[in-house]
């Protein structure tokens, strides 16, 4: 993300690394390191290990993962959910004031540091490790519920095979917005579209009712219940009446917010689960539910990519053979050119397993959920040292909303050893991409009980992990080798 890289040239300049910086500009997007062994044996031994995982998930068998803990929740009043969805909807006034009213900066205002730094990547790594807790905060829900007491009865039936098709469509703006845009990164601008969002939002829930609503098109609600697939941690309920979102059957079910937030205290909970259980325990996807873990895996690469020197050459090799095309057009193609052979790729391995399966829509949706680890682990990988810099401007923006000087400025610690982040990254990369193979191999024997046989249905599945293991690992290292 542009909006991100002066800052943190800035504090990357003061953080006295053992290294010097020899990257240009946009290699600093994150922390300049050169690490003493070249990038392409990092890239190498990932994939090996990953590769080598494949025999370890075939001798494992339908147990694997199986295992719960006990009840974690303690039942409270509620009022704390309450509270936090008050102070959530402040934040929300807060946010579009100060982004019409206050600094054009993108580190002094709310909109900005709020939306990009505390909403997007702070839910969604919250979210991966938690699980589903955007929809105890979400100040929509607050509204929502006001909007469900003046109409229980919704005038529109929601159309079935719609699905979360309007959050993936969301998804697109939004990531578009962020590396394509430069309104992205310019709080007034930013102000405008979360007005505009507030407006479609409450229409939706007032046309189709609130929880029917927040799930399929809420981007938030839905991107949050994606990451909590990859939580430890699984919240169940046992609901007697109908789903308030019209996703199952009554009975116990795991994944569903929803339910878990109208249940009885007591019959609700929050357990361990085994590792990879949610990508298999979870709720089956909606319509476009696919195409949304798709887009975000794609969406979180592609801004890896956009602050390699590659990018840059490649961008300005572009823009000398078309010269009119404007910059945030260039960009616009740009990330069209590199999402949509992802996409295509993913539909040709899902046809290849499903031709020896039940079909390509079957194993879209059957497998689709076993890259949701990959997307939690470039998303830390990519973000964690950006949450880390950049959230430390949250309490100083929300106290001073329009830069008035009413808190020291007291910059950005950038301490961190590079070499540590590094080695961090490297390590949940290959983990997560391991961690899918498991989960794909788990999926597979739901389908063929004999494991050898499992092993060949999901192995085109298998290859593009490796192969992704190979892309992610790639464009993290070049940022850090700095061109
Ligand atoms: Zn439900």
């Amino acid at each position: 993300m542009r909006a991100r890289t002066l800052p943190v040239l800035a504090a990357a300049g003061v953080t006295g690394l053992a290294w010097p910086a020899t990257a240009d500009a946009h290699a600093i997007g994150t922390v300049t390191y050169q690490s003493p062994v070249p990038v392409w044996l990092y890239v190498l031994a990932g994939a090996a290990a990953v590769a080598a995982s494949v025999p370890a998930a075939a001798l494992a068998d339908v147990r694997i993962g199986s295992r719960l803990g006990g009840n974690l929740y303690r039942p409270g009043s509620g009022r704390l959910t309450r509270g936090l969805q008050i102070v959530a909807l402040l934040l929300l006034v807060e946010i579009v004031f100060a982004g019409l009213f206050g600094s054009e900066e993108f580190a002094s205002n709310p909109a900005t540091v709020l939306v990009w730094v505390d909403l997007w990547v702070g839910l969604g790594l919250v979210a991966a490790v938690f699980g589903p807790v955007w929809d105890l905060v979400n100040p929509l829900r607050l509204l929502g519920d006001l909007i469900d007491r003046a109409s229980p009865e919704p005038p529109l039936v929601y159309p079935e095979r719609l699905g979360q098709w309007p959050a993936v469509a969301q998804l697109a703006a939004f990531g578009w917005m962020e590396l394509a845009w430069p309104g992205g990164s310019h709080p007034f601008d930013l102000a405008v579209v979360v007005v505009a969002y507030l407006l479609v939002q409450v229409a939706g829930m007032a046309l189709f009712g609130s929880a029917v609503w927040l799930e399929r098109a809420e981007l938030f609600t839905a991107f949050g219940r994606l990451m909590a697939r990859v939580s430890p941690f699984e919240w169940y309920a046992a609901v007697d009446g109908p789903c308030p979102a019209e996703l199952h059957e009554p009975g116990e079910v795991v994944g569903c917010a929803a339910c878990w937030r109208d249940a009885d205290p007591g019959e609700r909970g929050i357990r361990w689960r085994g590792f990879t259980a949610g990508t298999w325990r979870d709720l089956p996807l909606l319509p476009g539910g696919a195409a949304m873990v798709v887009l975000l895996l794609s969406v979180v690469l592609f801004d890896g990519f956009a602050e390699t020197t590659q990018f840059t050459d490649l961008a300005q090799w572009t823009h000398r053979h078309w010269t009119s095309l404007p910059d945030t057009g260039l960009r616009t193609l740009m990330m069209a050119g590199f999402i949509l052979p992802l996409a295509a790729v993913f539909a040709a391995v899902a046809a290849a397993v499903g031709s020896r399966g039940a079909g390509f829509h079957d194993a879209v949706s059957r497998y689709a959920p076993t890259l949701m680890p990959i997307v939690a682990v470039y998303f830390a990988a990519h973000y964690l040292l950006y949450l880390v810099s950049y959230g430390q401007l949250t309490w100083k923006v929300i106290v001073d909303p329009l830069e008035r000087d009413w808190v020291p400025d007291l910059g950005i610690w950038t301490g961190y050893p590079a070499g540590m982040a590094w080695a961090f990254q490297v390590t949940v990369i290959v983990l997560g991409h391991v961690c899918a193979i498991f989960a794909a191999h788990r999926i597979a024997l739901g389908i063929v009980s004999r494991r050898r046989a499992a092993v060949w249905v999901q192995a085109p599945l298998i290859v593009l992990m490796i192969a992704y293991t190979v892309l992610g690992l790639w464009i993290l290292g070049q940022a850090y080798a700095g061109g």
